[in-house]
């Protein structure tokens, strides 16, 4: 053993093992006694053998460590104390990852990380683990911890202060495990419907998508990731994951440099400039190369162009994939060496040692060498050291009181509440308690179809780990009024009582239809029709023959093309996958107790085949057989009214907002300048409510063709009954930039038009 040979070492070493003794809390311990600073972590390198330092290279998953068959482990879980020590004293392993498919009690967490540190430093590497875990939406694997929106519906408050405030509470629970690490978020764009991980992400805007990656890293790790209710972000996936061609995962994406730069590196450039500490690759490939093995993505373009100078961690099994499924390797060693050469950091392995066996064997045989280890090692114990983890291996458990709290439940339910987006309202919503309502629907009586995937499980569709006293919509629709009656309806694709609903629906006054969708994860939640399933839009057809106004609650993980059944609806609320107080909001929004103000953080298709952002070239839109037959085919149909149902930044409210006096503090604008805005917002009506002010520019001739219009600048404001308010926004102008045709970000002189809701101005730039 190398390790530890110096005093100054042994010291560090020895006042570690006295801080986990006393469960060391950050009140405790003197900060500055333990910090390591670069010179003491270069000396840890220099004592660490090639084994070790391969080791903190290295991943695993719970399963390796824990009782059981990896992926059929005892229940309930147990540490395998042999599989442990082989972990930490054989393969000296830096990273355990995940929960062991199903949720553990806060108890248990404290069991395993206690049970994981305490022999981190005191054997082995003497090096403390660092635990990462995927809690997506809260601590989802965790029983008891709040339960948020979806992304894709925190995207939908266009509210970053409450998105902020989510992460933050997520960053506490996760916390209160002991689990320093949280594979999130996903700053990949949603353009592609059909992929199965569309509600993972804040949609398909890149300055909507930025915004709110931003305050997610905030809300994770503060101003010091050190603090004890702080955890490292890994901002996923790096880069093109969520445009694959097939709009299947994981499977190849063709993105011209242009566009990668345009579209999809501006998350996660602002997100590494807000101080992430990790990262998370593509398990795709981008143009015909495996991200993986990609050294111009993860070296030249991560590292050098984006400044990013922490942990590039690969995704579930990557490195295997290189040859197993790329086929870009003829071995796992050769797959290694690709991916060490690329750049990555560390390997979720994550279910053996073979990464370790291969990268040993290529550093000892001179493929690669040592001090590129170094590199990885540094990184890697820097991310420790910067979130305390040498002072405070794992945290007092008791210092949580607010673990699953009243107080973060409100979050969440504020969070749900904003996130709701009313896209129709022929003058029916909010409903009178004294109104007779039959709710009905697959989404009406379900807590995992508002929640969707990872909850609870990794896929989110088991009952049994559900939250007691979390109500699912015709629950909260009861508890607020006493004229509620609930039928099953039809399930997701199966008809249950469409026919007794119907007769039931006689009896009511309004109707409200819950949709839904199956909660899946990942590849299982990739689908191939985008059309609401037959049985639920048979349902909405059905009630129709009622003659009784339909109310319909969309709980979807994307959009579901709603095209045919829409004309039937006289209401239409989109709820995306709110969560665990996705029921409460959902109903209080209903009763009018909540007034809408979420906006669609996607355009919402009409067609399948019309897959169209609201971000497009203006020859998307264009039909060139428009006007030349007589009568109007479908086809051209499209074209007459929206290509889309609605568009993004879509939602109304029950307030009505009227824009005016639209102004910019010049009219010609250098590009170091910044554009001053100014417009009046006015609620003309006796309801206070929440308005999204959106500013959008379009270039109006460029080299590059244009977007018809792109967003610059957003703000949500409050507004009373008959209130007036001037709302400011600010956008450098160096944001009305582009990719050009050298790949470099340009601003072109010429005119802009900047819209504000239904007004316009002209502005120019001009060269310096
Ligand atoms: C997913 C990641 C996740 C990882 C660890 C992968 O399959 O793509 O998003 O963080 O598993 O669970």
């Amino acid at each position: 053993m190398k390790l530890f040979k110096n005093a100054s070492l042994l010291l560090l070493s020895l006042l570690i093992l006295q801080a986990c003794d006393k469960k060391a809390t950050k009140e405790n311990l003197k900060q500055n006694d333990l910090e390591l600073t670069n010179s003491s972590i270069d000396e840890i390198i220099q004592n660490m053998s090639i084994e070790q330092k391969v080791g903190q290279m290295t991943q695993i998953n719970i399963d390796v460590i824990s009782k059981g068959e990896v992926y059929k482990l005892d229940v309930p879980h147990e540490i395998d104390s042999a599989k442990l020590d082989i972990a930490l004293n054989k393969y000296f392993v830096g990273s355990i990852l995940n929960a062991a498919g199903y949720p553990f009690s806060r108890k248990h967490w404290k069991n395993i990380i206690t049970t994981v540190q305490t022999k981190a430093v005191s054997e082995g590497s003497k090096i403390p683990v660092i635990y990462g875990i995927d809690a997506i939406h809260g601590a989802n694997y965790t029983i008891g911890a709040t339960l948020f929106p979806q992304q894709i519906a925190l995207a939908a408050t266009w509210n970053p202060k409450l998105v902020e405030q989510a992460a933050s509470i997520t960053a506490y629970d996760v916390s209160a495990c002991g689990i320093p690490w949280n594979f999130s978020p996903v700053l990949d764009l949603a353009r592609q419907p059909l992929w199965g991980r569309y509600y993972e992400t804040f949609g398909e805007d890149v300055h909507l998508a930025k915004t709110m990656g931003k305050a997610f890293v905030k809300g994770y790790q503060g101003d010091d990731p050190k603090h004890p209710e702080k955890v490292a972000a890994c901002l996923k996936h790096y880069v093109g994951y969520s445009f694959p061609l097939s709009g299947k995962d994981r499977t190849p994406a063709w993105i011209p440099d242009r566009i990668l730069k345009e579209y999809f590196l501006p998350t996660f450039k602002t997100a590494i400039d807000e101080g992430a500490l990790s990262i998370m690759v593509n398990s795709g490939e981008v143009n015909g190369i495996p991200v993986h093995a990609s050294y111009e993505l993860l070296t030249k373009v991560l590292r050098d162009e984006l400044g990013f100078e922490g942990i590039i961690l690969t995704d579930w099994e990557d490195i295997i994939k290189l040859y197993k499924d790329h086929h870009i390797a003829a071995n796992m060693k050769e797959a290694v060496l690709l991916a060490i050469n690329a750049g990555v950091d560390m390997s979720m392995t994550p279910n053996n040692y073979s990464f370790n066996d291969a990268l040993i064997e290529l550093v000892k045989e001179g493929s690669i060498k040592e001090s590129r280890l170094d590199e990885s090692v540094r990184r890697i114990l820097i991310a420790k050291e910067k979130l305390g983890l040498f002072e405070t291996p794992y945290p007092n458990f008791d210092n949580f009181p607010k673990f699953g709290s009243k107080e973060h439940a409100l979050q969440s339910l504020q969070a749900a509440k904003e996130a709701i987006t009313l896209v129709k309202n022929e003058s029916i919503l909010p409903l009178s308690t004294s109104t007779k309502i039959l709710v009905t629907g697959p989404g009406a009586n379900s807590l995992n179809y508002i929640n969707g995937g990872w909850t609870h499980t990794w896929q989110g569709d088991e009952t049994k780990y559900n939250t007691p006293g979390k109500n699912t919509l015709q629950e909260a629709l009861k508890l607020l009024s006493p004229n509620v009656t609930y039928m099953e309806g039809s399930g997701l694709d199966t008809n249950i009582n469409t026919l007794e609903t119907l007769k039931e629906a006689k009896n009511n006054d309004v109707i409200v239809v819950c949709l839904a969708e199956d909660p899946a994860a990942e590849g299982p939640a990739d689908i191939n029709v985008l059309d609401f399933p037959k049985a639920q839009q048979n349902l909405v057809k059905e009630l129709h023959k009622s003659g009784k106004p339909i109310i319909v609650v969309s709980t979807t993980a994307r959009p579901r093309i709603m095209r045919e059944i829409e004309p039937l609806m006289n209401a239409i609320l989109l709820a995306y996958l709110p969560g665990d107080e996705g029921g409460t909001a959902i109903a209080e929004t209903i009763f009018g107790l909540n007034n809408p103000s979420g906006k669609l953080p996607f355009t919402y298709p009409k067609y399948q085949g019309l897959n169209i952002t609201y971000d497009h070239k203006h020859t998307e839109k264009i039909n060139r057989f428009l006007g030349q037959t007589s009568s109007l085919s479908e086809y051209e149909n499209q074209f007459k009214g929206k290509v889309y149902q609605w568009n993004f930044g879509y939602g109304l409210s029950y307030s009505n907002f009227i824009y005016s006096n639209l102004t910019i503090d010049k009219k010609s604008y250098f590009e170091s300048d910044t554009i001053k805005i100014e417009v009046t917002v006015s609620n003309k009506s006796e309801t206070p409510g929440s308005e999204v002010v959106q500013a959008y520019f379009s270039d109006l001739t460029a080299s590059i063709t244009p977007s018809v219009k792109r967003l610059r600048g957003f703000k949500k404001t409050n507004l009373s009954p008959n209130e007036s308010k001037t709302i400011k926004l600010v956008v450098p102008i160096k944001e009305l930039a582009f990719v050009s045709k050298t790949n470099e970000w340009i601003v072109e002189p010429g005119k802009f038009k900047l819209s504000v809701a239904n007004l316009q101005t002209i502005l120019s730039v001009v060269d310096k």
